[in-house]
């Protein structure tokens, strides 16, 4: 069986984006391969956070994984810093990873562009990443688009360390995507984000849902109901691709093209949908926000399996590197 892993930062809430690009693969994978699925705390300190806020921010996010479908009976669920293995396998791969391909990663580009000073944990970030993957030497990754990059350097430090030490000790991760690889932000411009604040989270409230879409980003050509849009380039219309019908997709894109319609009828049609989707969702959440010990107890469990494999590879890695051993 193949093992997967993938990872989710912290660093907000769980939006519709993460779920349409990444999540709802992992539910799917339960079944189909081993999975260890992590909530990454040490990569959502390379952003500013609010220390105080984080282990509330990490509950919540495990508590939207389960609502999603994540089902501890099927699949690891665990947060980093409860193995801190990560780390040093991350150290390790520091030694074997080229500079300039860091300095590259559009990310890292992107998250740093209005930075005075950078931390180098953001520079270092897909080491990080790499070592997350092979730490459990995991060959299969679902991840949106914006994460291609990142597995591609994750191969070339696993080809890199097998080089060194010249053997074939970690596999080369590929990447598994979904149809929806790069869902827009409700600005209509940039990838939908945690850290950009242009999200619908997964468990927003039928209000909130629609405080959000209805002055949400459309064709800048629909001035006003009286100006006929084009649906494709409208981030309204991709989003009801995921949530309509098809005959409700192909009625808004038609009303958009010969204005027979407006923007809001538009938003409102999707807003209902996305609102009858996600509701078990938000109930699941619900159930499980009144019972966060159980959630404690799923990542307790997860992170003890993780320590014990991590420990696997760990000790295999020091033996490759040539570190004297402990005790002797
Ligand atoms: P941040 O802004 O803090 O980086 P994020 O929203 O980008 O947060 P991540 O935790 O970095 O979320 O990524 C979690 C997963 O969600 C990754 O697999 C990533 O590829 C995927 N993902 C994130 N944003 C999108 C998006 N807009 N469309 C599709 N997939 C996405
Ligand atoms: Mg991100």
């Amino acid at each position: 069986m193949p093992r997967v892993f993938s990872g989710i930062q912290p660093s907000g809430e769980l939006h519709i984006g993460n779920y349409l690009g990444a999540v709802r693969n992992w539910v799917a994978l339960q079944d189909q391969a081993e999975c260890l699925f992590c909530i990454v705390d040490l990569h959502a300190v390379t952003q500013a956070y609010e220390p105080a806020d984080l282990p509330q921010r990490t509950l919540d996010m495990a508590i939207g994984l389960l609502a999603a479908g994540l089902d501890p009976a099927r699949c690891t669920l665990f947060v980093q810093s409860h193995v801190p293995q990560h780390a040093e396998l991350q150290w390790y791969f520091n030694t074997v990873t080229p500079l300039g391909e860091l300095e590259r990663m559009t990310q890292f580009k992107d998250k740093t562009a209005r930075l005075e000073s950078i931390p180098a944990g953001l520079l270092n970030y897909p080491i990080l990443q790499a070592a997350d993957i092979l730490l459990y030497r995991a060959d299969r990754v679902p991840v949106g688009e914006d994460q291609l990059q990142h597995l591609e350097l994750a191969r070339e430090i696993a080809r890199r360390f097998n080089a060194r030490y010249g053997r074939t000790f970690f596999p080369e991760p590929q990447p598994m995507l979904t149809g929806a690889t790069r869902i827009l932000g409700l600005d209509g411009q940039a990838k939908m984000s945690k850290s950009l604040g242009n999200t619908i989270g997964l468990l927003d409230s039928p209000e909130t849902i629609w405080e959000k879409l209805r002055p949400a980003m459309t064709d800048p050509a629909r001035k006003t109901k009286k100006d006929p849009g084009n649906p494709d380039v409208c981030n309204i219309w991709s989003l009801h691709r995921y949530f309509s019908s098809e005959s409700e997709v192909a009625t808004a894109a038609d009303k958009c093209r010969s204005a027979g319609w407006g923007c809001l009828d538009c938003k409102r049609v999707l807003a209902d949908n996305m609102i009858r989707e996600l509701a078990p969702m938000r109930e699941r959440a619900e159930a499980l926000r009144q019972h966060p010990e159980q959630v404690r107890d799923v990542l307790a469990a997860g992170a003890e399996r993780c320590r014990a494999l991590a420990d696997g590879t760990l000790a295999e890695v020091r033996r490759i590197m040539g570190f004297l051993p402990a005790g002797m």
